[in-house]
């Protein structure tokens, strides 16, 4: 019989084809394995050189001894069976270092006879694609793990039917449903997508290939047993298989619902807050440190007869009276430094009515945290009609006052005549009443003259006649004149203090408010101090009581016109609420300063100063 072997062509190209398979080939001779031929692949794959021909396997690969193989190559030797190992685990010694290694394999039982003489090895070295197929589900596994966690909504759809190949606990959330909708189309799982647009985007994503992203979408979607509605930031992306088809699509999403419904809360809170400005008859606007306009309403358009785009050129020295001019920057000033609040009435030129209407004007800081202005928040309210009246009372009240004198005078006269004529007739009795009926008719004098002072104050026409006096002197005299109409002790600490140049009866008149006050407002005590001294080339007056006192939040308001601490009881303490007004104007307007210092029920002292002249 020829043997295949014994052609020497054939036997040579066999042996060619052996040697330089690329896969390993090796016969393993006997129940002791004597490897008889290895070609290069399978010497390479052991790390062995050609010295291992001729040893028994277990000689030639020690590391082998303690796996699988020994068994596998017994039980082939002894029944026969080929072995296939697939993706087989081996591990092999490679530079003092045991590496793993994959392989497909046949054992085969290589026959003589009918009898087994040993076994034909064949292998393949899978490593690199077993590892490949490891790190792909480690990395599947990972994505999956990764998704599950995640904060996002995610979920895959597949194809045109766009089934739902995955979706995360957040997703399943999302949509309200359970795990069971996994595997189901998109539409089927969630019906009430039908008449939105999602499904119709994903098919053009599908088909398209382009990326969909989307912020702040509204969904609405039944969960809970209701439609409700969502917005969603979400993003429809592309999955390409190996060949660069579009395979399914990668949904990612985050509810943005509570960030866009506070959203909108805050809008219309902002919109309803606007709305009630515009309704509002005042003029109102906001400003920033600098005193630019940030917001102001309609009214002020109005008012001043300009459009939205030249308020930024609007320059308040154009709207506001000359008149009022200076008082405005100071106040402001005063306000931007000390961060108080600000409050003056000024008149504001009506392009429309082509005049000057008084207004007030409010404007209350706003302060970051660290006490920084950050902007103004203010309100012009339209004074003019009130400012009118009180005009109008005030010219009432001075012809009022005026027509009320000339008799007064006459009749102060004629009560004089009389107690003189009464006297003089030894009829001390009626003389009396005549001297009372003469001192009732110095206070109303005095209560006229306080009124048309306020009048003449309030139109401008206070006049000063002023000259060069001995205050001191002033003083003594004025006291002196109290001291008669009254049973306390008035207590004089006064010196020389020299001369001062202002309208003398005006000042007097202050003084002698200052001690009426002091005299009805101390009842039932018996002392009164008057102290006069200078300060840094001023002269210092003080009157100190020990009545009633007033609470620290009003001092300050006791200058005002017609304010009374004690509002209008009248029975308590008589009075107009006059008197301090009256005296402070004469004193600002004879560059002096009027203040307070007062102890609720302990007393008062009522102090100012007047500029010292030098003769
Ligand atoms: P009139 O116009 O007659 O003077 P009046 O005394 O009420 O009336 P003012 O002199 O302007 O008015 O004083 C204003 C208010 O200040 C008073 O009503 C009173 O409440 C308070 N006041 C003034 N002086 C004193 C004082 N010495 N002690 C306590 N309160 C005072
Ligand atoms: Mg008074």
């Amino acid at each position: 019989m020829e043997n295949f072997f014994s052609n020497p062509d054939r036997a040579d190209s066999l042996a060619s084809l052996f040697s330089q398979a690329p896969i390993a080939l090796a016969m393993l001779m006997g129940d002791n394995f004597v490897i008889k031929n290895a070609n290069t692949q399978c010497l390479n794959f052991w790390q062995k050189g050609s010295e291992v021909i001729g040893l028994p396997i277990l000689e030639a690969l020690p590391e082998i001894a303690t796996q699988e193989f020994p068994g596998i190559l017994k039980k082939v030797y002894e029944t026969g069976t080929s072995y296939n190992g697939s993706k087989f685990k081996t591990f092999i010694e490679k530079e003092g270092i045991l590496s793993t290694y994959y392989f497909d394999f046949i054992f085969a039982p290589v026959f003589s006879e009918h009898k087994i003489i040993g076994i034909s090895l064949v292998a393949i070295d899978v490593t690199e694609q077993v590892v490949n197929e490891i790190k792909l589900r480690e990395n599947e596994f990972l994505f999956r793990e990764l998704m599950e966690i995640s904060d996002f909504s995610t979920a895959i759809y597949k194809g045109e039917n766009l089934i739902i190949a995955f979706a995360n606990d957040q997703m399943l959330q999302t949509w309200g449903k359970t795990a069971d909708v996994i595997g189901m189309k998109l539409e089927e799982a969630i019906p009430e997508l039908q008449g939105q647009p999602f499904a119709e985007i994903l098919r053009t994503v599908l088909k398209t290939g382009e990326p969909y992203i989307a912020t702040e979408d509204k969904v609405d979607l039944f969960v809970d047993g209701r439609l409700q509605t969502y917005y969603y930031s979400f993003s429809y992306r592309p999955m390409r298989d190996e060949s660069g088809q579009i395979y399914a699509i990668w949904n990612m999403a985050v509810n943005v619902t509570e960030l866009v419904e506070a959203r909108i809360k805050a809008q219309k809170g902002i919109k309803e807050y606007r709305e009630l400005a515009e309704a509002m008859p005042h003029i109102v606007w906001t400003a920033n440190n600098q005193g630019k306009l940030s917001y102001y309403n309609e009214n002020l358009l109005k008012l001043l007869d300009i459009t939205e785009e030249e308020i930024p050129e609007l320059d308040y020295k154009t709207i506001i009276h000359p008149d009022d001019l200076a008082n405005f920057k100071r106040s402001w000033e005063i306000a931007d430094l000390e961060k108080k609040s600000f409050e003056l009435e000024f008149r504001v030129y009506d392009k429309t009515k082509e005049k000057f209407i008084w207004f007030l004007n409010r404007a209350t800081p706003v302060f970051d945290d660290l006490g920084t202005i950050i902007h103004w928040i203010g309100a012009s309210t339209n004074i003019d009609e009130f400012k009118i009246l009180s005009a109008q009372k005030d010219t009432f009240l001075g012809i009022a006052s005026h027509e009320l004198k000339t008799p007064l005078t006459s009749l102060k006269l004629y009560a004089q005549v009389l107690e003189r004529m009464l006297r003089k007739s030894g009829d001390e009795k009626n003389a009396e009443f005549a001297k009372k009926m003469d001192v009732q008719i110095v206070k109303l004098t005095s209560l006229i003259g306080d009124l048309l002072d306020v009048t003449k104050i309030n139109s401008g026409k206070i006049y000063l006649n002023e000259e060069a006096f001995d205050f001191q002197k002033l003083v003594i005299e004025t006291v002196e004149d109290q001291q008669m109409s009254t049973s306390c002790k008035i207590e004089l600490h006064t010196k020389p203090v020299g001369m001062v140049f202002a309208d003398r009866d005006r000042v007097g008149q202050v003084i002698t408010n200052l001690l009426t006050n002091a005299i009805k407002y101390a009842p039932n005590t018996d002392k009164i101090v008057v102290e006069i001294k200078e300060v840094s080339g001023n002269l210092e007056f003080s009157v100190q009581d020990f009545g009633i006192g007033m609470p620290e939040d009003k001092k300050d308001r006791v200058f005002e016109q017609y304010y009374r601490v004690s509002g209008d009881e009248q029975t308590t303490f008589p009075g107009l609420g006059l008197g301090l007004y009256i005296s402070a104007q004469i004193i600002e307007r004879s560059h002096g300063k009027i203040w307070v210092n007062s102890v609720l029920g302990k007393g008062s002292t009522f102090s100012f100063i007047l500029p010292q002249i030098e003769l």
